[in-house]
């Protein structure tokens, strides 16, 4: 009876790092933003006509993660974002700040992200994002601002260096930001090149030496395999290692680019798998899950049959033959799959806040 009660302490806990477990020396986040459980599957079914299809559906290493805040029951991009990478629940709207922070008015704690420790430790870091580079999920490990909307605020901290040399790689669209800054009567560009860094408007743009690379990009519709493979043959050059993170939008709003995003995201994931080397640790998951079902469907059936293209947007709800969405995030658990060093403690019911201890564990750091 003792021994059983034992059992039950030690589930649904963070599992301790067993001794003689390897480190890793590269870590890459996959972040699949809103993607819920029924995303993964509505993706497999859509595009390869059949269940658990896809490559994450597939790693060796599976959890749930728990997406709350520090306040709120459903997250959003930011606060997900910062339990992901600093290891501390937060509020919606808060980038890599404390629960003592108010939206909009109260600085909170500053919170040490990933991102700081991998270059304190002397590694190169990169991120990357097909949506905007100063949005709540690339921001939370950049920056630290009480207002996930102060576009020109968080903007200009990726061009800073708040630990080791800063940011090594970083490729998102910039529509946005350049407007913020250039609001404040400021340049994003001359901002850049104050800073040492240059901005290129494309991945081709990019110097094949390059030992850092900030694309800003016109539009989040760029190459994100071809981002990927970038990044990581510059991070590749520091003996030491790397930290990634890739995040792909797939907000079903818009269901065909979500499910398309997706599955693209996938096909990338599993060409990283199958290159990495063996001291990479990959982990996938999403910062929160998404309003969309299944509620029919028979096999030969297509996921999204009966959208209108011209109006195929859940605003705020779409109501299709074998899928309904309503566009909003939904607080139930989220996919967490890994493989590599460190992802044997990715099972059972996880904390969003847990991720970062896998992490940072991974390599052995305290
Ligand atoms: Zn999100």
């Amino acid at each position: 009876m003792k021994r059983l009660f034992v059992a039950l302490i030690v589930v649904g806990s963070l599992a301790p790092v067993r001794a003689q477990e390897p480190r890793a020396k590269n870590v890459i986040l996959f972040l699949a933003d809103a993607v819920g459980i029924p995303t993964l599957n509505a993706a497999s079914r859509d595009g390869y006509q059949a269940p658990r299809r896809l490559f994450v559906q597939r790693l060796p290493f599976i959890g749930l993660s728990d997406t709350s805040t520090a306040s709120e029951w459903v997250t959003d991009s930011a606060a997900g974002m910062t339990a992901i990478v600093t290891g501390v629940k937060t509020h919606n709207g808060v980038i890599a700040q404390g629960p003592d922070a108010v939206r909009g008015t109260k600085d909170g704690a500053p919170l040490k992200t990933l991102m700081d420790y991998a270059e304190e430790h002397g590694l190169s870091t990169g991120i990357i994002s097909n949506d905007s580079i100063a949005g709540a999920t690339p921001a939370a490990l950049y920056a630290q601002s009480n207002d996930r909307s102060k576009y020109a605020e968080i903007v200009v901290q990726a061009l800073t260096v708040r630990s080791g040399d800063g940011l090594d790689v970083l490729i998102g669209a910039a529509v946005n930001e350049r407007a913020a800054v250039k609001k404040t009567g400021a340049d994003l560009d001359v901002l850049a090149a104050a800073a040492g860094r240059t901005l290129y408007a494309s991945l081709e743009a990019v110097p094949a030496d390059a030992r850092r690379a900030f694309v800003f990009t016109d539009q989040s519709e760029f190459n994100l395999q071809r981002a990927v493979d970038l990044a990581i043959t510059i991070l590749s050059r520091n003996p030491k290692g790397y930290f990634l993170m890739v995040e792909s939008d797939a907000h079903t709003d818009r269901p065909e680019q979500g499910l398309r995003h997706l599955i693209a995201f996938d096909r990338i994931i599993e060409g990283v798998a199958r290159r990495a080397s063996a001291d990479t640790l990959m982990l996938f998951t999403a910062d929160h899950s998404f309003d969309l079902r299944i509620h029919d469907g028979r096999n030969g059936d297509r996921v999204l049959a009966g959208l209108d293209p011209a109006a195929g947007r859940a605003n705020p709800s779409l109501n299709l033959p074998n899928v309904r969405i309503d566009n909003t995030h939904t607080g139930e658990e989220v996919l967490v799959a890994a493989t590599g060093p460190g992802a044997s403690r990715v099972h059972g019911y996880l904390a969003n806040t847990d991720l970062f201890r896998i992490m940072l564990d991974a390599w052995g750091w305290k």
